[in-house]
């Protein structure tokens, strides 16, 4: 076959019906945990003035630096298609006083966002996250309730036994601004075993040398001195009680000092999901506490922490553990006519199963009843209902049980019900699906 004309951009995909039912399956999973929790769900532009992202991501990051897809409006203007959730959720919280709203407002997102990266396994130009924000509340038993959020589904998508829990406290922003003057004295003269990248962080953003993943600086990394050193004992205490809590939560964690996470931001609390195969390589989400932030965007001093997963890498981690998410849109019924008469029979059947909840697929063209069921077969429907021009007239209707084949005429009066019965009351309850 001849190569097709068009392809999809470089890093992007296309999400095939196959692949829809495992999105499906997260997002009723993370819709569920996050409305229990009295989480509402927000939705944000896919692009924001590119400052929304300097502003918070921070300039010196590697999202900012090299990885915005980055576009001028025809009037000079520019923006940026989001790279990640929570700059643009504070954003929104600001412009629509949400400040205004009881404390804490919890907030949780499912959306598509894009990096201008080097597209490998597991790493997209576009890629979907779910995440979650709570503003205005500085607690620890917070930072314990989110991650407990993020842990359990995980363990609802049946990958959290696949995944490691690294935590860290990065203290306040006083505790790291001492730290990076720390870090810089200790790397002032070892700047020449440091990689290319590691050399320009060491000026701007010295915490980053702690996570780079070059042989030698990871070396250099282990032997630096330790945040721990130097937090003060308001930033200790939070980090005590938040393991407290977890252990309260059973949420089992692992302490890493080196994991400082790209982003600015962020302050006191940071964790990451690390697969226990492959490390920090295949990371599925994050998160962290960052409590300068909304004051950073122009509001009110705000504490709030949130984390976000990458939907991509939690279907590959599913597919590993071999979990098949449940497949609604298997066909329950198929509907053969043959003949007028026997079509205009099948066209309002089709309707009343399927507004019974029934998954019904009806060949209402041409072929033969030999190709329509050929086609049944295909698509491997659970029954058909078969019906020609004698049924017709006898007021009767052919039901085929496809898997075992055997078949028998029965009265068409009564057929809806019966197919209702048929494929278990539990399931169809005549709930509206759009309802679930
Ligand atoms: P981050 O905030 O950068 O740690 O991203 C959170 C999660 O989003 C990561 O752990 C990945 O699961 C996912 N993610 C980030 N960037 C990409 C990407 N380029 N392609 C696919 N998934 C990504």
């Amino acid at each position: 076959m001849a190569a097709p004309l068009y392809q999809c951009p470089k890093g992007t995909h296309d999400i095939l019906p196959d692949e829809h039912l495992y999105f499906s399956f997260i997002k009723k999973v993370v819709r569920y945990h996050c409305r229990r929790a009295g989480y509402r769900r927000i939705s944000t532009p896919m692009f924001e003035d590119i400052n929304v992202f300097v502003r918070s991501i921070g300039d010196t990051s590697d999202i900012v630096e090299k990885e915005m897809f980055v576009f001028e409006s025809k009037s000079g203007k520019k923006y940026a298609l989001k790279p990640e959730g929570t700059a643009g959720v504070v954003r929104a919280y600001l412009q629509n006083g949400m400040q205004q709203l009881p404390k804490p407002v919890e907030l949780y997102y499912i959306e598509p966002h894009f990096r201008y990266n080097r597209p490998q396994k597991g790493r997209y130009r576009q890629f979907h996250q779910f995440g979650a924000e709570i503003l205005g509340e500085s607690d620890p038993a917070i930072d314990a309730q989110v991650i407990y959020l993020a842990h359990k589904i995980n363990t609802d998508l049946g990958i959290a036994d696949r995944l490691t829990l690294q935590l860290n406290t990065l203290g306040s922003l006083e505790d790291r601004k001492k730290y990076k003057e720390d870090l810089v004295n200790y790397y002032t003269g070892k700047e020449r075993s440091l990689c290319e990248d590691c050399k320009r962080r060491l000026h701007n953003n010295p915490l980053r040398l702690l996570d780079c993943k070059e042989e030698d600086c990871q070396i250099l990394a282990s032997m630096a001195p330790k945040l721990s050193s130097v937090l003060s004992e308001e930033s200790k205490e939070h980090f005590r009680l938040l393991q407290e809590y977890l252990k309260e939560l059973k949420v089992p964690f692992i302490l890493n000092e080196q994991l400082v996470r790209g982003l600015d931001y962020y302050t006191h609390t940071v964790f990451e999901f690390w697969s226990k195969k492959d490390g920090a390589q295949n990371a599925i989400g994050g998160g962290g506490r960052y409590d300068g932030l909304v004051e950073l965007m122009g509001g009110p001093a705000t504490p709030a922490i949130g984390f976000a997963a990458g939907m991509e890498r939690v279907i590959e981690y599913m597919k590993e553990a071999g979990i098949r998410p449940p497949n609604k849109d298997a066909v329950d019924v198929f509907v053969a006519q043959l003949g007028l008469i026997a079509k205009k029979k099948a066209l309002p059947l089709l309707n009343e199963l399927r507004e019974k909840g029934i998954n019904t697929v009806g060949a209402v063209g041409q072929a033969s009843i030999k190709s329509q069921m050929g086609l049944a077969d295909r698509i491997q429907a659970k029954y058909s209902l078969i019906m020609g021009q004698i049924e017709v007239q006898e007021g009767t209707i052919i039901l085929r049980d496809m898997k075992k084949g055997s078949q028998e005429t029965i009265p068409f009066e009564g057929i809806v019900d019966k197919m209702v019965r048929l494929l278990g009351e539990n399931k169809l309850k005549n709930k509206k699906l759009w309802e679930e």
